[in-house]
């Protein structure tokens, strides 16, 4: 009886062994593969109305040290003698994109032409500094109607709206708190996130912000993209 049972037993644990080589082997057919990357919620950080030269700095060191690559959308007038930041972003592996030649609506909106222009002009500096040309493109003040949608769009370029904001052109005097805490507010329950900050020189707190902000979207488990 003893002898019979151990063969029962046995033929149990084969039979059950055999059904698992089965199914595992169906399922890893079946299966998609799973990366955590294609489950992750992704995050872009992005950063208008730059260059300027201690805020920028500091927010490059921050990426570096967090082996995190952004977009930056420059202001072409802005990136006359601050050469060596802009070679920087593009030499660290970031996103360089156009933003405007001059930041000034009532020129850049005046007419299709003018627009055009001011667009040619920023990214013939972008080019000249650091030898690549800009892709992406973002409307300074969000862009006013569809035809300059549509006019960027026959130029080339990308167009890279926002998402999410960190506060700190809608909150008056925010401190870095107050900046990190709005980044992740607006960013809730979105799966792609695109994160609209400023590297302006007014912009310390966010340069401050952003290893908060780096360490809480990646505790959520969020991976970073540049555009
Ligand atoms: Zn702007």
């Amino acid at each position: 009886m003893q002898k019979r049972n151990g063969f029962y037993i046995l033929a149990a644990f084969a039979i059950i062994l055999m059904l698992l080589a089965h199914f595992s082997g169906r399922m890893a057919a079946t299966a998609p593969a799973f990366t955590f990357a294609s489950e992750a919620r992704e995050v872009y950080l992005t950063f208008d109305d730059g260059p300027s030269t201690v805020v920028t700095g500091e927010i490059l060191d921050t990426l570096k040290e967090e082996n995190v690559k952004a977009t930056f959308f420059l202001v072409g007038e802005r990136i006359d003698g601050r050469e060596e930041v802009v070679r920087r972003m593009a030499k660290e592996g970031h996103t360089i994109g156009v933003h405007s030649m001059t930041h000034r609506y009532d020129m850049i909106y005046s007419s299709p032409e003018a627009l055009a222009e001011d667009v040619g002009k920023c990214a013939a500096r972008i080019e000249k500094v650091t030898g690549v040309t800009p892709r992406v493109y973002r409307f300074p003040g969000g862009g006013r109607h569809a035809r300059e949608e549509q006019l960027l769009k026959e130029m080339g370029y990308r167009i890279v709206w926002w998402n999410a904001v960190n506060g700190d052109s809608e909150i008056a005097h925010a401190d870095a708190e107050t900046l990190a805490k709005t980044a992740l507010s607006t960013s809730a329950g979105k799966g792609q996130v695109v994160l609209l900050m400023h590297d302006r020189a007014d912009c310390t707190e966010t340069a401050k912000a952003l290893p908060a902000i780096i360490a809480a979207f990646r505790e959520e488990g969020c991976v970073f993209r540049a555009f």
